[in-house]
């Protein structure tokens, strides 16, 4: 399929040829996901809406349930005013949810819907709220639109009494279900009493029960949201991700933060640990010590494996100087990191990874797309690469392992349950990465070299 791709780059600036990203509205539907009783509503036409709950269903293959404002010929040229009201009464008469999170779409945003003026003019009852933000898809990305709905959320809800509620406001990153619950898991075991926003997991990595159940048990509570504002701490993860919202909540609230980047690998972890030490006081238990040694003695396990092997990774930006540094400490090149989310702070931190480990002649590049990965590779090969799906092409037709992290991930299973951050997490990429490696080895070594014992 990619037989074409030619070696030589050519500069382009309007053009993205296979993306590594999806529009904002995305990332707001998945945070929305992640509040108790929360429908996201996309105020723009059904078919972005059915783009959106597709994209996620793929993903964690569960419902992602939402709505939408059904814009017709009329809403575009008149505005949606009217399809809004209409749709926030239907919605709470017919699936009752506590609250309704509106994200905007390229349509609404480009005849300039005031969704703020909107909703204020559609006073509901109590105890149910509609919140708001906006999700422009021809800038940013899904990453942009998850943060923003988490700014909406704290914009809307979070309050400061006054009286501080000890706990420690944590903002997860665009992660899975599985890493959130790793998160929750940490934080216990450090005894540091938090409230995540969102949290997805109990809604997208719910049981088979045999009953459809709407509003799943898990998600971030309302009341928890207003309680931000009360917090003592925000632990922000992911960089470009969270601290943006963590800004939000000092701004208005006057919470202070730590930003800190993806707990990936040992020495994210370690830091994401301490903070956690820091707050709590507590020392370290052994549960944490003890998985953090096994990790450890894996990487040297695998270390014959991975040393110096060249890789390219590709996703969201959090998530790639995530597992860069991780594929770091593994002795590999992070050969080629590349995000399809702009920003400068990605290519700035990626630098500063590389200059850390004086690893050399490694290209990295924000607002790019698989296309000019797959030149990259072309000009010179990797030994392996690790991202979301859409990098299967390239696998394919340069014959390269590919590990699936990150997202989106629409051709395998069980990805969303698996931690990919602390040390657990670590330990999967590590099984993940080393197996690939291996597996390719069997399948490409000539007869006579294929080992029984590795
Ligand atoms: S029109 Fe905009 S919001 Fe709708 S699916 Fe396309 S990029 Fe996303």
């Amino acid at each position: 399929m990619l037989n074409y791709t030619p070696k030589e780059i050519t500069e382009r600036t309007a053009l993205r040829i296979n993306p590594c990203k999806t529009c904002q509205p995305v990332g707001a539907m998945y945070a929305a996901l992640g509040v108790h009783k929360c429908l996201p509503h996309s105020h723009g036409s059904q078919g972005c809406c059915a783009f959106h709950r597709m994209y996620l269903t793929r993903h964690f293959k569960e419902p992602a349930v939402a709505t939408s404002s059904s814009f017709t010929e009329g809403s575009s040229v008149f505005g949606g005013g009217s399809n809004l009201k209409t749709a926030i009464k239907n919605i709470f008469d017919l699936y009752n949810p506590d609250m309704i999170a509106v994200h905007t779409t390229c349509l609404s945003e480009t005849i300039g819907d005031d969704l703020n003026a909107l909703i204020q003019d559609n006073p509901v009852a109590e105890g149910k709220y509609v919140v708001h933000c906006n999700t422009p898809s021809y800038k940013g990305s899904h990453v942009t639109g998850f943060t923003n709905m988490v700014s909406g959320f704290v914009n809307y809800l979070s309050v400061k009494t006054g009286t501080p509620n000890g706990k420690v406001c944590l903002m997860p990153g665009f992660v899975n279900p599985g890493d959130m619950r790793e998160y929750k898991r940490l934080m216990k075991a450090m005894k540091v009493e938090f409230t995540m926003l969102p949290d997805t997991s109990g809604v997208l990595d719910t049981p088979m029960t045999g009953k459809y159940n709407m509003f799943p048990e898990g998600g971030t509570k309302i009341d928890d949201i207003k309680g931000l504002g009360d917090c003592i701490k925000t632990v922000a993860l992911g960089i470009q991700t969270s601290e943006p919202s963590a800004e939000t909540l000092k701004k208005k609230c006057g919470v202070e933060f730590k930003a800190l980047p993806l707990p990936m690998g040992v020495e994210a972890t370690d830091e994401f640990i301490m903070t956690l030490g820091d707050i709590s006081k507590e020392e370290v238990p052994f549960e944490i010590e003890e998985q953090r040694g096994q990790l450890v003695d894996i990487m040297l396990d695998i270390h014959p494996y991975t040393y110096g092997k060249k890789v390219a990774i590709y996703g969201d930006p959090d998530t790639v100087l995530g597992i860069a540094a991780f594929a770091l400490e593994l002795g590999m090149i992070p050969k080629y990191m590349l995000t399809g989310t702009p920003g400068v702070a990605f290519e700035r931190s990626a630098k500063e990874l590389l200059a850390k480990y004086a690893v050399e002649d490694c290209t990295y590049k924000a607002d790019a797309d698989l296309f000019l990965l797959h030149q990259w590779i072309k000009n010179e090969g990797v030994d392996l690469l690790i991202g979301g799906t859409y990098g299967k092409h390239i696998a394919r037709a340069e014959d390269i392992p590919l590990v699936r992290m990150g997202f989106p991930i629409i051709d395998r299973y069980i990805h969303s349950y698996m931690p990919l951050v602390g040390y657990k997490g670590g330990i999967r990429m590590a099984e993940l990465i080393g197996n690939a490696l291996m597996d390719y080895q069997d399948s490409h070594c000539d007869e006579k070299d294929v080992e029984i014992v590795m």
